[in-house]
């Protein structure tokens, strides 16, 4: 959760004295009722609801930036969960119905589904679309729900290497069963040496061609900027609280392009599509089933995930089955 989301959060809960708020930005529905100006949608339709909500009419969203769509109520288009009561309810009303909906596709799980919600677009929109080729060496560090996503959506670019990177021994070895080829143990190992001994070639200097941040630290963006290769890419997906340390003296000669965002969702069908034809099976990633009066337990589970092994927690209403 990102900082701000939360002062945000916490300030919406403060204007409702007694109420509380109600949190959750990820989320299948079924939906119960429409408003009078949704088209695309009806009664009794199942969808994955995106961690955006958008307007689809404004100049940003009709550039395909619905990240800042100009209608929504704060700077950016998390309503969900941060503007708005979120989905951690029996029932939840989606802002621009019609922009933020996506049919379930049939046949696929809809526990499944619920990573196209937030994980699977944000790792793929800001760590890996536009970013790897083939035979690219790719290193991804944090193996959280994030990280994890985004090795199972750079898989099929045939990257030659996918090296991930965390201090948390069970990700790590859940990495290894997802496709990572190296796994490394920032905790006891020494992260650039062990990449400069199997990146480096004739000709050819050490690095790696896609550094992936996906835990919002300054020591891991100072890793990524300590291991990148000529004209290499570091993709910023981890949310920073802090200002860090921009090594630039070191990175312009290099050809380093830098990014970073907050993701659009605007490729929830391509995902979908890749998960219907099976190139992308995200499923291991939810690791735990909760019923919605026992979300506590849910919270305990997920909180203590280096015993547990906890990923993504799904939680369903009572009464419901999936
Ligand atoms: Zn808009």
């Amino acid at each position: 959760m990102i900082d701000g989301f939360i002062k945000t959060s916490l300030d919406v809960a403060a204007r409702k004295p007694g109420r509380g708020f109600t949190i959750g930005h990820e989320g299948i529905i079924k939906v119960t009722e429409v408003g009078s100006s949704v088209k695309n949608f009806k009664v009794g339709d199942i969808c994955i609801a995106s961690c955006i909500s958008a307007c689809g009419v404004c100049h940003y969203c009709q550039k395909d930036y619905q990240s800042h769509c100009a209608r929504s109520e704060g700077t950016v288009s998390c309503i969900l969960g941060v503007q708005t009561d979120g989905m951690q309810a029996e029932y939840c009303r989606i802002p621009y119905a019609d922009h933020s909906l996506y049919r379930c596709p049939e046949g696929v799980p809809l526990d499944t589904c619920l990573l196209l919600s937030d994980i699977l677009p944000t790792s793929y929109e800001l760590g890996v679309r536009g970013r790897v080729q083939e035979g690219d060496i790719v290193a991804i560090i944090g193996m959280g729900p994030i990280g994890l996503a985004a090795l199972l959506s750079l898989k099929s670019f045939k990257p030659s290497q996918i090296i991930a990177i965390d201090m948390n021994e069970s990700r790590l070895q859940l990495a290894k069963s997802l496709g990572a080829t190296t796994v490394i143990n920032s905790k006891s190992e020494p992260v650039k040496k062990i990449i400069e001994k199997l990146t480096t070639k004739d000709e050819i200097r050490p690095g790696v061609d896609l550094a992936v941040e996906c835990v919002g630290l300054p020591v891991t963006f100072e890793t990524c900027q300590d291991i990148i290769a000529p004209y290499g890419k570091v993709a910023v997906i981890g949310v920073h609280g802090r200002p860090v340390n921009l090594k630039l003296d070191k990175l312009w000669s290099k050809n380093i392009n830098i990014s970073t965002g907050l993701v659009s969702t605007n490729s929830i069908n391509e995902l979908k599509n890749k998960v219907v034809s099976g190139e992308l099976d995200p499923s291991p990633l939810i690791t735990h089933h909760f019923k919605l009066s026992n979300i506590e337990e849910a919270y305990a589970v997920f909180r203590r995930s280096s015993e547990t092994g906890a990923i993504k927690v799904a939680i369903t209403p009572d009464g419901v089955d999936i």
